[in-house]
């Protein structure tokens, strides 16, 4: 019957089980206290350019430390969030935060590294999206060509006319639009035929079974070659190994990001490395 009804039923069954709908409730509430008490703190991972292995652009990820020292991870309370339309709010301080931190970093030298900012449908297709974007950057004073942003590819299945109809504009403003999490769910490409993104991020899942798997290795040498023929940059996460780097390299992939470089830190993490590595002074 499950299957019969589709997602939904799916979906629901689910959040029934991993935590009840009272867990649920009492997150919520808990989650929208949390970002007044000022609990979400933004941690960033870099993403590497192939041929110069310099920091290319700092991808911002949630993170939530409850007073209590526990830390909610995002597969909770982002889903939560997404559920409950939270999103809409944490996705507004990530996208200010990371736009502040970047305009810090290149205050202090920073150059030619742009933030990515993860953005859920739930917060494209909220009422000015676009006016946002646009009112978040000029509060900073942020050029759009350093804000890249990352939707994930099960989003354009929807085939929303919204949804490409802001992306569109997003582009035309000059900001980024990275497909994320590309190759899963059911990838049509149909939606390339209506906007050109700036990259692809091959999801992690084909980089982690590359090695063992020549079928992985062929889909993964695909994506990249369709990508080049489209002119699109792409970007690999998940990369852990030296291995899964040879294999890219020879693949051709543009850019590079996973716990083999760095994972995601605190900002005052990334302020040293960055120190150290002569990027900022
Ligand atoms: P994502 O955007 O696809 O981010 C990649 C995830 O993979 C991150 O998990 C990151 O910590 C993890 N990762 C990075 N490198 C490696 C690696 O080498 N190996 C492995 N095993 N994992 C790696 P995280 O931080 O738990 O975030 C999970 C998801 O939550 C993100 O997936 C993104 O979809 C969502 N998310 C995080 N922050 C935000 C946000 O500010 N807004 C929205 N809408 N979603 C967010
Ligand atoms: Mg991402
Ligand atoms: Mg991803
Ligand atoms: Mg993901």
């Amino acid at each position: 019957a499950a299957k019969e009804a589709g997602g939904n039923c799916l979906r629901r069954y689910q959040s029934l089980t991993h935590s009840s709908w009272l867990d649920n409730i009492q997150l919520d509430a808990e989650m929208r206290k949390a970002l007044e008490q000022q609990e979400f703190v933004l941690y960033y991972q870099p993403k590497i350019d192939m041929r110069t292995r310099r920091i290319v652009a700092m991808e911002a990820l949630l993170r939530w430390v409850r007073g209590d020292g526990k830390s909610i991870p995002p597969s909770r309370f982002i889903t939560l969030a997404e559920q409950t339309g939270f999103i809409v709010n944490l996705g507004e301080f990530a996208m200010r935060e990371a736009c502040r931190q970047m305009m810090e970093w290149r205050a202090r030298g920073l150059q030619d590294v742009k933030v990515s900012v993860n953005v859920s449908i739930k917060q494209f297709l909220h009422a000015n999206m676009l006016e946002q974007v646009q009112q978040t950057l000029s509060a900073v004073d942020m050029p759009p060509s350093l804000l890249d942003i990352e939707i994930t590819e099960s989003v354009l299945m929807q085939n929303q006319r919204d949804l490409v109809s802001i992306l569109k504009h997003l582009l035309k403003l000059g900001v980024d639009i990275s497909i994320d999490d590309f190759g899963t769910g059911y990838s049509s490409f149909g939606y390339l035929r209506e906007f050109m993104p700036s990259s692809i991020k091959i999801d992690q899942s084909f980089i982690h079974r590359m090695k063992d798997d020549w079928r992985e290795q062929a889909i993964v040498s695909t994506l990249v070659q369709m990508a080049h023929n489209l002119h699109l940059n792409v970007v690999a996460e998940g990369v852990e190994t030296e291995e899964q780097l040879e294999i890219l390299q020879t693949l051709g992939c543009d850019v590079l990001q996973g716990f083999y470089f760095s994972p995601p830190v605190s900002s005052e993490r990334m302020n040293r490395m960055l120190l150290e590595e002569g990027y900022i002074d």
